[in-house]
């Protein structure tokens, strides 16, 4: 796509050199380089040369403070530039933990754990791209994790299983989410879990095996199996038995970041329906005059709008240090339904050809639909919003 047809429903843009400056290098990355990647087996179907030109060009430092080597950007730069990203048909979801896992050790790493491990990812020498909190048998219920780490001398020893952790098989280190305490033993449900940063090489040569997940879109998800791993006691950021707190006081900002990527993705799918629907003639007319197929785009096209207003709130609450839960959880639901939505009219109106996979629908329409599960689904957003924002009981 040029940066005229992408700049089609654009008028309000934010950060506009940066937005240019980050399609001139998705440009060089079409929907071929994409397809082709979906046909290789798990070991090189990662984009390494599109993450590796993202991270050389600093985008992935954007949130990291200058002091340790980054740009020091506000989380709404951040969030412009994995929405551009998708926006150009490039995936987001390839790289964002790199541009947002690391906030854990920055707010809760000790100031040497900043300076051992922030410039490194800054620069891309330590690949952060994993994060490990979904088990098998917990799912959503997050609290529940059953996977152990036990005290062992001066470190820890873990066991048990992660499934659907994103580019592990690309990731040097991983931010893990173990129990370190039963939870028989505990006061709250949240209490007793803590966070590491393990060392994923480490790790490999000492029990832990990472399984590639066969799934409907190319997104490097694995199964880990950790068996006696051991870990050195300063893997651990910050208090041992707050790691849930740590990682809650994240979320938000990855709320805010992973909406604009399915603002992005959604602003991708819309500019191809409107294309398509105003070149296609059917019965002597372009298919876009029936309100058939014009009105699911205009309907979609007020969704995306009303949801990038959420999002931005939920964006500016956050950066001026605002509680922003509620915003930011609206955001993340009503981005996801309106990319669904764009996602469903782009198919509609391609017919029989969004099946075709050089017109590069089906891909975005199969990567709109994670956003509606992962990585959080809109009934935990409900149940959150029910409970926390509007006082109701909890109803699980
Ligand atoms: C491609 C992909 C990449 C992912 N990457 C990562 C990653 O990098 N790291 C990571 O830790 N996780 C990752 N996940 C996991 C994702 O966050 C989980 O799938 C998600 O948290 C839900 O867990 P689950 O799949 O076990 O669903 P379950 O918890 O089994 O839920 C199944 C369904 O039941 C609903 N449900 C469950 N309980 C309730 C309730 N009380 N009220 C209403 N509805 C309920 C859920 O909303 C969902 O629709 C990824 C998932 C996918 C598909």
């Amino acid at each position: 796509m040029s940066n005229d047809e992408a700049k089609l429903i654009l008028d309000d843009e934010d950060f506009p050199e940066l937005r240019n400056e980050v399609r001139k290098l998705c440009e060089k990355y079409p929907a071929e380089y994409w397809l082709a990647l979906e046909d290789e087996p798990p070991e090189s179907s990662y984009p390494t040369e599109f993450v590796q030109e993202l991270t050389d060009a600093g985008y992935l430092a954007a949130l990291i403070p200058e002091e340790y080597g980054g740009s020091g950007l506000s989380l709404r730069a951040g969030s412009v530039i994995l929405e551009t990203v998708c926006e150009m048909g490039c995936q987001g979801s390839a790289c964002h933990a790199q541009m947002y896992t690391m906030g854990t050790v920055l707010r809760h790493g000790s100031d040497e754990q900043k300076k051992q491990y922030l410039p490194k990812i800054a620069t891309g020498e330590l690949r952060l791209q994993a994060f490990g909190v979904t088990e098998p048998t917990t799912g959503s219920d997050t609290t529940q994790l059953r996977t152990k780490a036990e005290r062992d001398g001066n470190g820890y020893v873990i066991n048990g299983q992660k499934v659907w952790i994103s580019r592990a098989g690309h990731s040097d280190v991983m931010l893990l989410l173990a129990r370190t305490t039963p939870t028989e033993e505990c006061e709250k449900r949240t209490d007793g879990v803590s966070v590491f940063l393990v060392d994923m090489r480490e790790a490999k040569k000492d029990g832990m095996e990472i399984k590639p997940i066969d799934a409907m879109i190319n997104h490097n998800t694995t199964e880990i199996f950790f068996d006696n791993v051991h870990i050195p006691g300063d893997a651990m950021i910050g208090e041992e038995g707050k790691g849930f707190r740590y990682i809650l006081d994240g979320m938000n900002a990855e709320r805010c970041l992973v909406s604009a990527e399915s603002i992005g993705n959604a602003r991708f799918l819309l500019n191809k329906a409107i294309k398509y629907a105003n070149e296609r003639v059917v019965f002597d007319r372009p298919i876009g005059q029936n309100q058939g197929i014009q009105f699911p785009i205009a309907d979609a096209y007020i969704k995306l709008q009303s949801s990038d207003l959420m999002v931005r709130k939920a964006t500016a609450m956050f950066e001026a240090g605002l509680r922003c839960g509620a915003e930011a959880n609206c955001g993340k639901y009503l981005s996801a339904e309106a990319l669904w939505a764009c996602a469903e009219a782009c198919f509609t109106t391609h017919g029989g050809f969004a099946f075709a996979k050089e017109y590069d629908v089906e891909r975005k329409w199969r990567e709109a639909r994670l956003s509606r599960n992962a990585p959080i689904s809109p009934n935990m957003i409900m149940n959150f919003i029910g409970q926390h924002v509007l006082g109701m009981p909890r109803s699980y």
